[in-house]
């Protein structure tokens, strides 16, 4: 009989004193379930200044399977992942929040399905627990992400997910720095499928993601899957010159055959406004572009190891 695939579960976690007590039991119990191992959990502690650095030192003191990678500083949910992916050493990887949303026991039903076949099996949300405008934002960003998008972006999926070793290794070679790693995961391509899985209310302490945060998030989900915001600037200067010469050849036949003179001073301030408004809207949009075009070409780090805590290394010599 072929043994039981290794799994590592990558954890971002930044200042989640009040979590992690409940999220080291609940793991502990989770893994203590599941057929073969050793399993792991790598946890990257994206630059925490209140407990949580104590509190997974002492878990990986006592408890083998779990690995600390500390960053030296916060870098964001994003990168933190991605430096979890990194640094996980299983044939199967689940990614999940460090609140206690993504709840580790639907793990197994994740395992389950990845059985049939697949190579990424995603949460998609059956319900979300936020506020309404919340939901409202999610939901239109989700739809807008996924029609400008070339790529096929599961609608309504977070980063929730388990994935085959060799999407982990695929996603590695994506060196972008604006990281958008559910779109990255879907760009790899391979067998997919979604998984609808209730998403848990935060178990304590505040949103890590701020307002802004969040609209980062969402900005990097459309300008690093999607040039459709460029074409539309180009598309919208086609429609203004076309109104423009409709309206010239509407203003000479008035003077010429009509003999009547324009009017109109408030229609011409309303014009030069609108106008203007559009082109520094889409001098915005290429600038969004361009400040990436910096970011990516500056080839710096995504994050930088402070150190790495592994139980292993105290027992060695
Ligand atoms: N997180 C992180 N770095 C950050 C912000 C968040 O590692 O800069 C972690 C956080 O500890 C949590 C996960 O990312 O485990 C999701 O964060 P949060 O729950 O605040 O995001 P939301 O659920 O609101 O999207
Ligand atoms: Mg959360």
């Amino acid at each position: 009989m072929k043994s039981a695939p290794k799994l590592s579960l990558a954890i971002p976690i930044y200042n989640e004193e009040e979590v992690l007590p409940e999220l080291l039991h609940r793991l502990q119990a989770v893994l203590d379930d599941l057929d073969g191992g050793p399993h792991e959990v790598v946890f990257v502690n994206d630059g925490s200044w209140d407990r949580s650095r104590e509190l997974l030192d002492e878990a990986s003191a006592r408890d083998s399977r779990f690995v600390v990678v500390h960053l030296s500083r916060n870098f964001g949910h994003q990168v933190a992942l991605s430096a979890a992916l990194d640094h996980v050493t299983g044939d199967l990887v689940a990614v999940l929040d460090g609140d206690l949303q993504d709840p580790p026991e639907e793990i197994p039903r994740f395992l389950e399905k990845m059985r049939e076949g697949y190579d990424v099996v995603y949460a998609v949300r059956k319900d979300r627990k936020e506020s309404w405008w919340l939901r409202l934002s999610y939901a239109l960003f989700y739809r807008l992400s996924s029609a400008l998008s070339n790529i096929s972006l599961p609608l309504d999926s977070g980063d929730f997910a388990l994935l085959s070793r060799r999407v982990v290794d695929h996603m590695r070679t994506v060196t972008e720095h604006s990281r958008y790693l559910r779109g990255i995961r879907a760009w790899v391509g391979l067998r997919q499928v979604g998984l609808p899985i209730e998403r848990a209310e935060r178990f304590a302490g505040k949103p890590k993601y701020g307002t802004l945060a969040l609209l980062k998030l969402a900005l990097d989900g459309i300008f690093a899957f999607s040039l459709v915001p460029l074409r539309v600037a180009g598309l919208t200067g086609l429609i203004a010159i076309t109104v423009a010469l409709a309206y010239a050849t509407h203003a000479l036949y008035v003077k010429f055959v009509l003999d009547i003179s324009p009017q109109g001073f408030t229609g011409i301030v309303i014009l030069v406004v609108f106008l203007s408004g559009v082109q520094l809207l889409f001098l915005g949009v290429i600038g969004e572009y361009l400040g990436r075009v910096y970011e990516e070409v500056k080839r710096r780090p995504h994050y930088i190891v402070e150190r790495i805590v592994r139980s292993s290394d105290r027992d060695a010599p």
